[in-house]
């Protein structure tokens, strides 16, 4: 399997922690050069499967070839070749953005004027030359967060893995952060996420629950697969309000506590019909496009809940964006 086209090829892996399966039989392939996005609730193995990825567990079922080096055996070869970003700050607050860089790469083996000219490279791309001298721990978040991104990227590797990497962030620091990523563009970014927002940024996502992968795709293409509209109505009554429509108006609806869906074509048609007839039943209405919640919900008949309340995700996400 030499020059393979493949950065990562994942097949049937399954991790347990004692009794506690984390990965169910996993496969995936990741593309050179690409960005991929592993979208789930809590719990449903991200962070154990990037602990596999980048060799912080040892495997236990499956095979895993990260650059056609064999996971099981390659490791301090995979090592070098990987750059890592996880939730735990990576960072020494008392020392300088610079001298945290330059720290970040005597790790791997850089030094002089070459590691000198790498730190120049990236203050530029991270948009932190004028903060090069302050402490780490006088940055904001958003700030530390594009240092850290930059120590990962020091020694040039060919795979970054992002655990969570903008949880706490504001919208306008997870856009810079995705700046400076999408600047490495000879880089594979393998990234976790509970925020749907920021799954749009994968060219494909994998969406996982419980150890598994239940849908994989352009996240375009996973909404748009699920058609074209989706109408919702919230109810008081929502299990009465199902069935009468099933029997006025020939229309199936999902119930999920007090919220109806319906995924018919031309359901904005229905739109009237609904409020003409069972207008006092109906708390609110929405007529939208799938979005990636959709896509979950369908998968696998739960609602995705961002269980971590994060401050970042500012509430309701965007929809249909990209
Ligand atoms: P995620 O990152 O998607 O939240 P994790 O990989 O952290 O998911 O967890 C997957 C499952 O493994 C969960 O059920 C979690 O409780 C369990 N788990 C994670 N880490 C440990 C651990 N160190 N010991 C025991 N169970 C763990
Ligand atoms: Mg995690």
């Amino acid at each position: 399997m030499s020059n393979a086209p493949f950065a990562v090829a994942v097949r049937e892996v399954t991790f347990a922690y004692g009794e506690r399966q984390a990965l169910a039989g996993i496969s995936f392939s990741v593309a050179r050069g690409s960005v991929h996005g592993f979208l789930g609730p809590n719990g449903s193995g991200k962070s154990t499967l990037f602990k596999l990825l980048s060799t912080l567990v040892p495997l236990q079922q499956g095979s895993a070839r990260i650059l056609d080096l064999d996971l099981a055996h390659d490791t301090a070869a995979i090592r070098r070749r990987l750059g890592v970003v996880f939730q735990s700050p990576a960072v020494d607050k008392k020392l300088s953005v610079r001298e945290n860089l330059r720290y970040g790469g005597h790790l791997y083996g850089m030094s002089g004027k070459a590691l000198e000219v790498r730190i120049d490279e990236l203050l530029v791309h991270a948009d932190l030359q004028d903060r090069q001298r302050d402490m780490v721990g006088e940055l904001s978040g958003g700030l530390r967060r594009r240092v850290e991104v930059a120590k990962g990227l020091l020694h040039k590797p060919e795979i970054l893995l992002l655990d969570e990497a903008s949880t706490g962030l504001d919208p306008a620091a997870r856009r810079s952060m995705w700046a400076l990523l999408k600047s490495q563009s000879a880089v594979t970014v393998l990234f976790t996420t509970h925020l749907m927002d920021e799954a749009a940024e994968a060219d494909h996502l994998l969406l996982l629950d419980q150890g598994r992968v239940v849908a994989e795709g352009a996240p375009r293409a996973l909404m748009r697969d699920l058609g074209e509209q989706i109408l919702e109505i919230q109810s008081n009554n929502a299990t009465q309000l199902a069935s009468d429509l099933q029997t006025k108006l020939g229309v199936t609806a999902s119930v999920f506590d007090d919220l109806l869906r319906i995924e018919v074509p031309n359901c904005h048609e229905l739109v009237p019909k609904v409020m003409h007839s069972f207008g006092a039943q109906v708390q609110r209405l929405t007529l939208q496009h799938p979005t990636l919640e959709d896509v979950f919900l369908r998968k696998t008949g739960k609602r995705f809940v961002a269980i971590a309340k994060d401050k970042g995700s500012g509430g309701k996400s965007r929809r249909s964006r990209r």
